[in-house]
């Protein structure tokens, strides 16, 4: 075996040896080889690569993309669950709660992840300074999520989601400061309250703004020079020594692709410093190909750890180059399983054995895994799969307490602080690190003094704040429904809906007739499509509505007309000979435009986004133009979805093209409606009959699960004990006393009520409170519609008061 790779010092590969075993050296040697230079670079095009597969004496190496696919069936199903129709991404049923705890021992990694929870409220502000000075200039920041920094060879490096981040805090901080910032000069940029506290709940906010105040309690004793050598029984903090070393000396953008990468990382010269990365891949590109080329796609992000990861791969740096300092990576968030896999994967099988991360790992997201795939594929092996089916089969989910929660008794201890298993609904909407218990205080004459954190309360299931809501089956399970109503049953639901022997129906006849169809639905086996031609709608309509009904009771306009031909009629109906009824009852007045409907408009129109139209929508909705549009051009799919809304939400037509800026009488908008809006909107769903069969072709239905797959939720518990001795043993009180304590939450994983809007393989559907059924691409998390048969991805804006994890 060669021992002689470049870079590589004897100590370095004892290290590895130590660390890690003979398997971790041939891996390191063998990306080596691959990428030819003996740098050990691995970019995409050398990565798996033949070179690895040509080597006689390495185990064949399985085709990514088949692992990728065992990761998949692995991560869909029992034992994770959906959080947040996967918008929070997949994770258990039960979670550790993490409370807060002295990091002593780790000081490192605890200002390292200080120091990101700080930045990235940094490059926050900084986007709204951008903003201020041009509404549209800056970055689309609302997606950056998380910081995590990295400390090698006493260097800081810090990555963020986006390049955006980092590029606009860097240019605030030029225009602020007149010269290039240094990492302090940087973090006095913050976040309004107003702005932190956007889609947080007043609980979130406070325990926020609480752990900021401290860290910066905490950053001002390292630049004063009073924290960081071993004080007040912390240990020595080589992370705060990096801070204090070049107080002035600005910050280092660098790119993780560029040629001097390496020597940053590495050399002496570089030690002290504080880098930014960017990852130029990840910039918007013009289109190269299909329909919209040219047209530039939209900014790309990786998760910060990943970028880290991908830094150390492109700049080539072996294990044995980063062995003999403490290797740091810890972010304001807890690695994702994805993340978590992989840095597990750089410790344990790339050799560096001396890389300290969290653990502590949060959710699953698809989408981070992917992206793994895409930049890192050479991790994405059996060693990898190994990883992620520990964390999904042996293990749980972690989250966090808030900052001043205390433990209750009988909370265990794991992984060095006080942990309680939890039910998942009472897991925090925030990934974040496990708090921290102390603090710093200063007198007046600036002294500081390490403290204990005043834990004001002590957690309790009572007293839990809401969490993220209880998870669903990762899979739904199709149900068989079979059930059919009787005649009678059928007439009454039709006399109900549509009226009959010469009266109309009523406002209180159909909310008669919601009731009975939502019961008939959720008690009995009966399918939505079989319910909607008792009352002559289609499957998805009714769902919508159903839905709804579930989620605010009867809504004061209730649908006045059904828009499907009677029954038997359906093949041979057009859109023309539906019955259209008055005009002028059609287009009563409406009630005012809310932020519901502004949010379906916006969300349809960026549906379409590369139309002309809705470009010219933007830039007028944006005040860059102040030229009124024309509601006959606008794109038929976006006046069906306006005819929608004027019909079920009873919508004002003026207000609707006030805010299309079509116009403030409406008259305009009203006509569009009439000749185009409705036909179309017609065509989508009326059809309901043709449309639903072809979209079941189309888009075939999965397989249906097997039962004996499922049958293992019920005992999941057990599954937990006997899969994992370690979290077991840490555990203070037995299982089935613990689901007796939180009220014996069923362990079923039943979907419960789901309307039968057309499935789609490949995404997770989703029905928002307004009934419009969303589609997560479970490989991207990119939001969808239905538009006429079409998937059209929309933009999600942040302050919709959804918050997302880190599925971005
Ligand atoms: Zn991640």
């Amino acid at each position: 075996m060669p021992l002689t790779a470049e870079g590589m010092t004897p100590a370095g590969l004892r290290a590895m040896n130590d660390a890690a075993g003979n398997g971790a050296v041939n891996r390191v040697l063998s990306v080596q080889r691959a990428g030819g230079s003996g740098s050990g670079r691995h970019s995409r095009s050398e990565g798996s690569g033949s070179g690895r597969h040509s080597r006689r004496d390495a185990p064949a190496r399985r085709d990514p993309k088949d692992v990728m696919k065992d990761i998949k069936s692995e991560v869909d199903g029992p034992p994770l669950v959906n959080y947040g129709a996967r918008r929070q991404g997949r994770a258990h049923e039960e979670f550790w709660m993490r409370f807060p705890r002295f990091k002593d021992g780790e000081e490192a990694e605890e200002t390292t992840h200080e120091t990101s929870a700080l930045l990235f409220d940094s490059m926050k502000g900084a986007q709204e300074r951008a903003r201020q000075e041009e509404p549209d200039g800056g970055a689309e920041d609302a997606n950056n999520r998380e910081v995590q920094g990295m400390l090698i060879n006493d260097r800081l490096v810090f990555a963020s989601n986006f390049n955006s981040s980092v590029d606009t805090l860097v240019s605030q901080g030029r225009q602020v400061y007149g010269h290039e910032p240094s990492l302090q000069e940087l973090l006095a940029f913050q976040q309004s309250q107003e702005g932190r506290r956007r889609g947080l709940h007043a609980y979130e906010a406070e325990n926020l703004e609480a752990k900021l105040a401290s860290y910066r309690r905490k950053n001002a004793a390292i630049v004063s020079g009073q924290r960081g050598a071993g004080e007040q029984g912390r240990g020595p903090d080589p992370a705060a020594k990096v801070l204090q070393a070049q107080l002035n000396s600005p910050v280092i953008v660098v790119d993780v692709e560029d040629k001097n990468l390496h020597t940053m990382l590495t050399s002496p010269k570089y030690a002290g410093r504080v880098f930014l990365l960017r990852f130029a891949q990840l910039d918007p590109r013009a289109k190269k190909q299909g329909k919209n080329r040219g047209e530039m796609k939209q900014e790309e992000s990786v998760h910060a750890e990943q970028e880290l990861l991908i830094a150390l791969s492109h700049a080539g740096v072996t294990p044995g180059q980063a062995a003999t300092k403490p290797l740091v990576i810890m972010g304001k968030y807890r690695p994702c399983m994805g993340c978590a896999a992989a840095l597990t994967y750089y410790r344990d099988q790339m050799g560096f054995g001396n890389l300290s991360f969290d653990e502590n790992y949060g959710h699953y997201f698809q989408g981070s895994v992917n992206s793994l795939h895409t930049h890192l594929e050479h991790i994405i092996d059996d060693d990898y799969l190994a990883h992620i089916k520990q964390m999904v089969r042996n293990d749980i989910t972690s989250t966090p307490a808030m900052a001043h929660e205390a433990a209750p008794a009988g909370a265990g201890h794991r992984r060095r602080g006080p942990t309680l298993r939890v039910p998942g609904r009472l897991a925090a909407r925030q990934a974040d690190v496990t708090p921290v218990a102390s603090d710093a205080e200063f007198d007046e004459d600036g002294t500081y003094t390490r403290v204990a954190r005043p834990l004001q309360d002590t957690w309790t299931v009572d007293t839990a704040p809401a969490g993220i809501g209880k998870g669903t089956a990762a899979h739904q399970v199709p149900r068989r429904r079979t059930d059919k109503l009787t005649q009678d049953q059928t007439d009454q639901l039709h006399g109900l809906w549509n009226g009959g022997a010469g009266a109309g129906a009523t406002n209180e006849s159909r909310q008669q007739a919601i009731e009975l169809l939502f019961n008939y639905h959720r008690s009995s086996t009966m399918s939505l499509k079989h319910l909607g031609s008792a009352v002559d709608l289609s499957e998805n309509r009714l769902g919508t509505y159903l839905t709804r009904y579930e989620k605010e009771g009867h809504w004061t306009h209730t649908p006045q007309r059904s828009n499907k031909p009677a029954r038997g009629a359906a093949s041979t109906t057009t859109a023309t000979s539906r019955k259209k009824g008055a005009v002028e009852k059609q287009f009563s007045k409406g009630r005012p435009l809310d932020r519901a409907g502004k949010d379906t408009i916006k969300a349809a129109i960026r549906g379409l986004s590369g139309n002309a139209w809705c470009a010219d929508w933007e830039r007028r909705h944006s005040g860059r133009s102040s030229s009124d549009l024309n509601p006959t051009k606008a794109p038929l799919d976006l006046l069906a979805t306006l005819a929608r809304l004027r019909r079920d939400d009873n919508y004002s037509v003026s207000e609707m093209s006030a805010y299309l800026h079509t116009g403030s009488n409406g008259d305009n908008l009203r006509k569009a409606l009439n000749r185009k809006g409705k036909e179309r909107l017609a065509q989508i769903e009326g059809d309901s009959g043709a449309a639903s069969s072809a979209q079941a072709d189309q888009y075939a239905a999965p397989a249906p699960a097997q039962a004996d797959h499922y049958a293992a939720s019920s005992s999941q518990a057990d599954y937990y004990q006997a899969g994992s001795s370690s979290g077991a043993g840490y555990y203070a009180a037995d299982s089935s006393s613990q689901a007796g304590h939180y009220g014996g939450e069923s362990s079923a994983t039943g979907a419960g009520y789901q309307p039968q809007v057309p499935e789609v393989p490949g995404f997770t559907l989703h029905l928002d409170p307004f009934g419009q059924a969303i589609y997560v691409e479970d490989d991207t998390g990119h939001h969808y519609i239905l538009v006429g048969g079409r998937m059209v991805r929309f933009q999600t804006s942040v302050d919709a008061g959804d918050v997302r994890m880190s599925d971005y």
